[in-house]
Formats: structure tokens, sequence, C-alpha cells
């Protein structure tokens, strides 16, 4: 079995030697365990904010499509797949419980519902933790009304490309932003957002006022920052912004160079601006309500779900470098 672990902790972006892939022999399963075999890795920009939660030579964190191989527990039988939070590694055994590991989002893992006809990597994406986190982070802290213009920052994401889509479900005129006009094409021309802005290339304040006339009524923020900021001081009276990650920062040392942030708060004292941050655990039991909803969009081709799929479990450092430099269309994922 090969996993990767957190060989260094993280200085400004990660690098692959901050890695480092170790084999080791596992021992038999014993009664109440269960083999599992991993078949697609997530790689999540918690991840590189978490990394710094877990000491230098740990597993490095995160959740994982696998197939039973083996099993001593009548609740993972064999040939099922399941989802779990069991790390950046090729093979686990398990018993059934959380893995006992410091780490964010570190729930039982579970055997995977019945997907019909859409791909088991979808469980990562629209159909697990990103689907969950746009479905109830945008409906539920938004709380979004036909006709309302809406603007989700990275947009073409996991999280943000799925938020787009909801949005148009419900009716809104929605906005996406994010870093290239190869992703600008695909949130309007085949993903149905109304407008685009390439936060690397526009002057967003100036693009805001042209695409945005009637103003924001609702902000998806996934980045933070500037880009945050800007979106803010278009927003209207009783504007709601959903907090949901701040990864324009997440480079930063926290400890040693605190980031100089730039400053919304006028903004939203101005315009009685409703923000709300969350976590997608606090709807965790709330799972199957999405799920259903999800597939049934997805079947009903009202949703889509891009990926970008990186080969080779040795390639998950490169996977997850790649994400946060912008190069994935929707989820990212490692193939074994
Ligand atoms: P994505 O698939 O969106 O991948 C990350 C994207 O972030 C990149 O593709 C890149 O796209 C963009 N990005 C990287 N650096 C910057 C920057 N400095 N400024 C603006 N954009 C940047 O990841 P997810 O959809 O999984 O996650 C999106 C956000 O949601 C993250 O902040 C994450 O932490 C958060 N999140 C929060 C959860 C919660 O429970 N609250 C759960 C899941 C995710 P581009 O080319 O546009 O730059």
């Amino acid at each position: 079995a090969k996993k990767f672990l957190l060989a260094k902790h993280f200085q400004g972006e990660p690098k692959e030697n901050d890695f480092q892939m170790v084999e080791e022999t596992l021992p038999s399963i014993k009664d109440g365990e269960y083999l599992v075999e991993a078949v697609f890795l997530s790689v999540d920009p918690y991840m590189r904010a978490y990394a710094h939660n877990i000491p230098e030579g740990s597993l490095m964190v995160g959740g994982q499509i696998g197939k039973i191989l083996e099993s001593k527990n009548s609740k993972f039988p064999v040939g099922k797949y399941v989802f779990g939070d069991f790390g950046w590694c090729s093979y686990t055994i398990n018993d059934g419980n959380a893995p006992d590991r410091k780490g964010p989002r570190i729930s039982p893992p579970f055997v995977l519902p019945d997907f019909g006809n859409v791909p088991l990597s979808v469980g990562l994406g629209a159909l697990g933790m990103p689907g969950l986190t746009a479905y109830f982070g945008f409906l539920d802290i938004c709380k979004p009304k036909p006709g309302e213009t809406v603007c989700v920052s990275g947009a073409a994401g996991a999280v943000g490309s799925l938020v787009g889509q909801i949005a148009k479900i419900k009716e809104c005129k929605v906005i996406g932003i994010a870093g290239s006009d190869e992703k600008g094409s695909y949130l309007t021309d085949v993903l149905g957002f109304d407008k685009f802005v390439n936060y690397k290339k526009d002057n967003i304040d100036k693009k805001l006022t042209e695409i945005a006339k009637d103003g924001i009524d609702c902000y998806f923020d996934n980045v933070a920052g500037e880009i945050s900021t800007t979106v803010m001081k278009h927003m209207n009276i009783k504007g709601r912004v959903s907090v949901c990650g701040s990864i324009s920062s997440y480079n930063f040392d926290y400890v040693h160079d605190p980031p100089k942030v730039t400053v919304p708060f006028p903004y939203i004292l101005n315009k009685n601006l409703h923000l709300q941050g969350f976590q997608s655990s606090l709807y965790i039991h709330r799972f199957n309500e999405c799920f259903t909803q999800m597939l049934q969009w997805i079947n009903q081709k009202k949703i889509r779900h891009p990926e970008t799929i990186t080969t080779g479990f040795e390639n998950m450092p490169k996977a997850f470098i790649e994400m946060l430099q912008g190069k994935n269309l929707g989820k990212a994922i490692v193939k074994v």
C-alpha cells in the first residue's frame, strides 16, 4: 500500500517535495474490519488551509471513493463502493468508524447510494461534499429569489460551478468570477451563466458596473480578499453573502506574516448586508435531501458536473498543486 505523508509544512505555495510517498505492507483484516482499494481521491483547497494543523510526517488528510476488497464487517460488503476520509492512501483497513486523526471533516465512512447512470467520480463532486456545500451554502444562506442577481467567485471550480447552475435553476441572473477566458466561455456557453468576469485581466469594479446594472443581491464567496471587497461594493441593500471559502489567502503565513486585507466593512454596514460563514459539515444530517435533488437535476441535465481528472496515485501532489494554481475546471480528482 502506498501513502503520502506531509513531509514539511507548506511555506507559501505547496511544492512536490513537501510530500513524501511511502510504501507499507498492511496486516490481515480483523473481525469488524474491511479492506478498501482507493479508486478516486479528492484534492481540495481545505487541505492547504488545514495542513498546518497536522504534524510533519502525518498522513495527508483527504476523502476518497474506494472499492471494498475484503470484509469482516456486514455493513461494508465486498464489492460495494465506500466514501471515507481515509487520507492520501491507496489501500485502507477501516472498522466502520471515522479514522482517528486530527483534521477537518473527519466523518464516519459510508457505503455509497446508487448513482444510476451517473459516474462514480461524481461522488467526490456534485453528489458529495462540494454538492452539499453548494446546495445548502447557497440556498440556505443566500435565499435567492427569481429575478435576483447572483454573483459567485471561484465560479469555474467544484463548488462555484454548481452554485451558478443552482442559481439558474432558481431563475436568477448569474455572474461568475474566475481566472481565465477559457473558464469564462465554459461558464456562459456550457453552464448557462449570464456574465463572466476574468479577475486576472478585467478591472472587476468597472466590469461589474457594466454587467450588474441592477446591483448584486446574493454573493457566494469562495475566495475573499480584494475580489470580494469589490463585489460587496456592488451589492444591493440587504444583500446576502455566503462566506464559503477564502482561497486567496490560504498561502499566507497567518502566524508570522498575516495578510493585509482590503476592508469590506463600510459596504457591509451601509448596505445592511447579511454575511454568514458556514462549514459543509453543518449540513451533513441533510445529506440525503441534497443527494436526491442533485441526482434528479443531473438526470434532468439541469446540472453538469465538470471534472479535471489526473491519473496515477503518485500524482496526488501534482494534482493538488495544479488545483490551487487554477488549472482545474470543475472538481479536481485523482484516478488511481
Ligand atoms: P475549486 O475547484 O474552486 O479549486 C480552487 C480554485 O480556486 C482554482 O481552480 C482557482 O481558479 C481558484 N483560485 C486559486 N487561487 C485563487 C486566488 N488567489 N484568488 C481567486 N481564486 C483563486 O475548489 P473547491 O470548489 O473545492 O473550493 C472552492 C472554495 O470553497 C475554497 O475556498 C474552499 O476552501 C471552499 N470550500 C468550503 C467549504 C465549506 O464547508 N465552507 C467546503 C468546500 C470548499 P481560478 O482559475 O478561477 O483562479
